[in-house]
């Protein structure tokens, strides 16, 4: 079977669990989502808010999901934070794309991932919903994300989120954590 990046299948794991790869478009910034079960459709939150419209952050989360990131040059990847500073935008600094956003709740990560970035989607799945959280506060916000975002997040590296992650990636082998001055 030949594949290629436009090819759209899914690729079924197990009967009950879906694989969806995303990657920004370097392939700097990867990851492989795990869904539990195979859902008809999949909630996309095209976000409201002045940072979602100008990157094209279109969302989505599942609690029961697992999230696996593999950074290829974690100097390529820039943190960026705005309003609250309690979600970490993970922009590629190579491509300009956006794969995920992370939350760090009560010392648990956090994230959702960018339905753009997908590689194996057929778009038809999306379902398409307008999200706007502007005017909620600090602790309803974090609430919500525990609730919906994904709770089982890996990084195949250093945990780039933490402050000691560190911006050399050959320091970074092993995942271990070097002190390093950068910060989300
Ligand atoms: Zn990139």
């Amino acid at each position: 079977m030949v594949r290629s990046p436009w090819s759209l299948h899914w690729h079924n794991t197990e009967a009950h669990a879906m694989l969806i790869n995303g990657k920004c478009h370097c392939s700097n910034i990867a990851f492989e989502l795990e869904l539990e079960g195979d859902p008809p459709e999949i909630p996309a939150r095209a976000c409201g808010c002045s940072f979602c419209v100008k990157h094209g952050g279109v969302w989505t989360s599942s609690p029961n999901a697992r999230l696996s990131v593999a950074v290829r040059d974690p100097a390529l990847v820039s943190k960026y934070a705005f309003g609250t500073r309690t979600a970490t935008f993970h922009v590629c600094s190579r491509c300009g794309a956006v794969p995920l956003v992370t939350s760090e709740i009560a010392n648990r990560l956090y994230a959702v991932v960018n339905v753009n970035v997908f590689e194996n989607v057929d778009p038809s799945r999306l379902r398409r919903v307008a999200a706007d959280f502007e005017g909620e506060d600090v602790e309803s916000r974090l609430a919500r994300r525990k609730r919906n975002w994904i709770a089982d997040v890996r990084f195949a590296d250093a945990r780039p989120d933490r402050p000691g992650a560190s911006r050399h990636p050959s320091l970074n082998t092993g995942g271990e954590m070097t002190p390093s001055a950068r910060t989300a």
